[in-house]
């Protein structure tokens, strides 16, 4: 251990993070490799590492540079618990079986991040400060004893405070919320780290990345067409997030993943008074205060979509109705500003389950997404990299032609 409690690490904490520098990702692309990954987020980088340590050999691809869209973008938040659109966006019948499923992936997830840092020798920001959810109304007290249920079922820690018990807790909350489910793995890491830790990995490990390179057709075979050139590869990994449908489209393929845009509000720093990630079981909120005490309020609040290059913008209705909702929940950030907002795309599914795996209608196509994808990304890139290094199934019910589901249809 470090003089401050850290886990051994060398210089890992105090030293500033090491990304790949802008030559490295400059140069000629290769005339043919084994696997073309498109898309340089979390789940591209997160898969070229793990690749490149099966001994594949790897290119990845991005049209702009590394980690600037959702993996860049998104809120950095650990979500362990059980969200109310798992209980609520599916049908029921069999929701016990698949909530237990989808939280022991979760798990698996915590258990990854945990053994990270040490793994990449590399700070992440990595903060284990427990998670709450909080109910505002009876029904949803219930939905939390619910919730916790399956949890403590699946192996995940998360205990249900209620009434006084939650106001000695947090007494940072408003005194009238009738409980909580508290989770102590929950917590967040730093979304600038992680990607482009995975990259200089990747390319310590042998991996070829290349930036500025847009893919503009991938014909059969594979012939990978960019912006830059020609390569062919034996297998192609289409990792591109919210434009993972255009990109399938580039190969005849339908892939029906939404681009849905999110908003983030950022407040004036204040004395740190909020150690845990503060959820909502029934309206959409994340809410923490960062290590400089700014308060970052999130949850799903939608931003508007504009056409590429431009951002997707601001809403205003989205920045009241999320400040509204963290004031609703804890009643002393009443009088602290919203100093900015930012907003990204994340690729979304109607399951909202992770597409993983390869296309039975093409076979060497494989998919590589998750929503919620910073907490699941560097879990799917690992089991992905096993399924194609050496066939490690993959659960049918991510299968990008998953039955019932028609995720991916050849046009
Ligand atoms: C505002 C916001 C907040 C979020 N908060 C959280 C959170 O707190 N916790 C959590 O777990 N998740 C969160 N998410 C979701 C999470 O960020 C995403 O699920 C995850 O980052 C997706 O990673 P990715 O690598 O699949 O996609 P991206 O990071 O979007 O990467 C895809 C890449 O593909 C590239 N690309 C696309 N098409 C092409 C092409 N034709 N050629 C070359 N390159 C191409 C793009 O330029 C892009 O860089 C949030 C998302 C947003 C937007």
């Amino acid at each position: 251990m470090s003089p401050d409690g850290r886990p051994a690490g060398g210089d890992r904490w105090t030293q500033a993070p090491q990304f790949l520098r802008a030559e490295q990702t400059r140069g000629p692309l290769p005339a043919d490799t084994d696997v073309v990954i498109v898309g340089g987020g979390l789940a591209g980088t997160a898969l070229a590492y793990n690749l490149a340590g099966e001994g594949i050999e790897v290119l990845l691809l991005e049209r702009s540079e590394l980690n600037r869209e959702a993996s860049g973008t998104n809120a950095g938040s650990f979500h362990f618990q059980i969200a109310i659109h798992q209980f609520t966006e599916r049908d029921a019948s069999g929701s016990h079986d698949r909530l237990l499923r989808e939280v022991r992936l979760l798990l698996e997830a915590a258990r990854l991040w945990d053994a990270l840092e040490d793994e990449l020798d590399a700070n992440l920001g990595i903060h284990r400060t427990g998670g709450l959810m909080v109910a505002e109304t009876p029904e949803e007290l219930q939905l939390l004893h619910d919730k916790q249920s399956i949890e403590a079922e699946a192996g995940l820690e998360t205990l249900v405070l209620e009434g006084d018990e939650l106001r000695r807790f947090a007494p940072y909350l408003a005194p009238d919320l009738p409980g909580a489910t508290y989770c102590p793995v929950e917590g967040h890491a730093n979304p600038f780290l992680a990607g482009p830790t995975f990259a200089l990995r990747a390319v310590e490990r042998g991996a070829v990345v290349r930036t500025g390179v847009e893919v503009t057709a991938i014909d059969p075979g594979f012939v990978v067409r960019t912006s830059a050139g020609e390569v062919r590869a034996r297998r192609v990994v289409n990792a591109a997030g919210a434009w993972a449908g255009e990109l399938a489209a580039l190969s005849g393929i339908v892939l029906p993943i939404r681009a849905e845009g999110l908003h983030v509000n950022v407040t004036e720093p204040r004395k740190k008074v909020l150690e845990p990630l503060v959820q909502h079981i029934g309206r959409r909120l994340t809410l923490k205060q960062a290590a400089s005490g700014t308060f970052i309020i999130g949850g799903g609040w939608p931003s508007r979509a504009e056409a590429p290059p431009a951002r997707y913008s601001t809403i205003w209705e989205s920045a009241a109705g999320n400040a509204a909702v963290a004031v609703r929940v804890m009643p002393s950030l009443a009088d602290v500003r919203v100093v900015r907002m930012w907003t990204g795309v994340w690729a979304a599914t109607d399951d909202l389950q992770p597409v993983l795996g390869e296309s039975v209608a093409l076979p060497g196509y494989f998919v590589c997404m998750a929503p919620t994808g910073f907490t699941l990304g560097p879990l799917v890139a690992r089991r992905l990299a096993a399924n194609i290094a050496r066939g490690v199934p993959l659960p049918d019910e991510y299968a990008p032609d998953r039955k019932g589901v028609p995720w991916i249809e050849r046009m």
